[in-house]
């Protein structure tokens, strides 16, 4: 008998990554799953076709279910998340609500945090609340306190460290110990840190969401999300998936695949990029905070020191408020990042943000806020362009501009159109 492989929990995050749902004697000996495309599963007899609809194996029945490409993708996610099963969706925020709809009834109650990715918000505000389901916000600092907020009704806990846009930190194992003990499942946008630098399961989450357009894909040249849960929440999260219909053509998922190959890798280079530009600006007198929660003085940052193992390229800054003209000069003089959305990409974004909607506590700066993505150019190039952009806000503040100028007061955007 050859010798039994070593357990994938006794496997590092880059050995999973490169060795997971790789079947290649089922695929002619092909390295990758390939892409299948196709609706009808053809069965021969009708012995056949009853075995193919047997519960347990619903993939193979209709391609609506999944393909061998499909299910690949979902095994690699669940197998680096630690989780039970995971399900692949037509996008990053297709992910987060089906998570939520497939636990929730009429009459439920669900804790949202404050600082969760807009377009949550507005589908709990739109959405949940036609149909009788009434979402709560609570400040993200809440911790243990939680407890006070969960009441028998609440059904979901809906976590996201750190928040999106603004970066804060939440105490994930406290707020998990007490949604349990009231019965309430605990779903995470775990996005920013992917299972490489969290383990949601390991700390009392219930449903994981992945954005898998952002570092998933890692190239921005595709949109997916995909949920994965723990044994308690799976039957649930496929059920409530499947009966929606939601599918996804398999070559976005071959390319999530592609892409996850190489997240170890790209991740670290986010990561120390992203730290070494989030210190440059710390520095900077147009800079009022930096908010990255791998910098010591961040309030967040004791919380990331215990939980997780490493920090993504995507942090923002607070500027000092300035003239509209001067925010223009930062951003039109930079090269090496483009204004955009997503993030998560090999490429550098910078992003101008809106006043971020909060419903415990008014958010407390004043400046514009911009949100960065520390892409995998060279670190010195992109510290020259920050500060190249800097330069020229300070230069247009000194030598001061045309009338008319007044303060950038950030409005308060729209959910719909609000993107982290
Ligand atoms: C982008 C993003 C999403 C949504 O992903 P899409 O693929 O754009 O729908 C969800 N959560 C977070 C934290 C994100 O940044």
């Amino acid at each position: 008998m050859p010798p039994k492989p070593p357990a994938p929990q006794a496997l590092r995050p880059s050995t999973v990554l490169t060795h997971a749902a790789r079947r290649p004697a089922q695929h002619h000996g092909m390295v990758n799953t390939p892409i299948y495309r196709g609706s009808t599963i053809l069965s021969s007899t009708l012995q056949e076709w009853e075995n193919r609809k047997t519960p347990d194996n619903p993939y193979a029945s209709y391609c609506r279910f999944g393909t061998p490409t499909t299910a690949a993708l979902e095994e690699m996610v669940a197998e680096v998340e630690g989780g039970y099963g995971s399900i692949v969706l037509p996008s990053g925020l297709a992910a987060c609500t089906h998570a939520i709809l497939a636990l929730v009834r009429t009459g439920d109650h669900v804790l949202i945090c404050d600082s969760v990715y807009g377009p949550v918000r507005a589908f709990a505000e739109a959405v949940l609340a036609r149909f009788g389901i009434e979402a709560e916000f609570y400040d993200p600092g809440v911790g243990a306190d939680i407890a006070r907020l969960l009441c028998p009704r609440t059904r979901v806990v809906y976590v996201e460290a750190p928040g999106s846009g603004t970066f804060e930190m939440q105490d994930i194992p406290a707020i998990a110990q007490q949604a349990r003990q009231a019965g309430a499942f605990v779903v995470m946008d775990n996005t920013w840190a992917t299972p490489l630098y969290f383990k949601p399961f390991v700390h009392g989450v219930d449903v994981s969401i992945q954005a898998g357009t952002k570092y998933l894909v890692g190239h921005s040249d595709a949109i997916l999300g995909v949920a994965t849960a723990n044994e308690r929440a799976w039957p649930l999260l496929r059920k409530g998936v499947q009966d929606f219909g939601q599918t996804i053509g398999p070559d976005d998922v071959f390319l999530a695949m592609r892409g996850m190959r190489t997240l170890a890798l790209r991740l670290r280079q986010h990561w120390e990029t992203g730290l070494r530009l989030a210190h440059l600006l710390s520095g900077h007198p147009l800079v009022e905070r930096v908010m990255h929660p791998a910098l010591p003085d961040d309030p967040g940052h004791a919380l990331w020191r215990r939980d997780f193992t490493g920090a993504s390229g995507l942090f923002a800054i607070a500027l000092r408020p300035m003239p509209r003209e001067a925010l223009a000069a930062f951003f039109d003089t930079l090269q090496l990042f483009g204004i955009g959305l997503s993030w998560g990409g090999y490429e550098s974004l910078v992003l101008p943000m809106d006043t971020p909607r909060r419903n415990t506590r008014a958010w407390p700066m004043q400046g514009p806020l911009v949100r960065i993505h520390a892409g995998l150019e060279d670190a010195d190039d992109l510290a020259a362009d920050l500060m190249r952009g800097l330069e020229a806000a300070d230069q247009t503040l000194r030598t001061g501009t045309g009338p008319g100028s007044g303060l950038v007061v950030p409005r308060t955007i729209d959910c719909i159109e609000e993107q982290a």
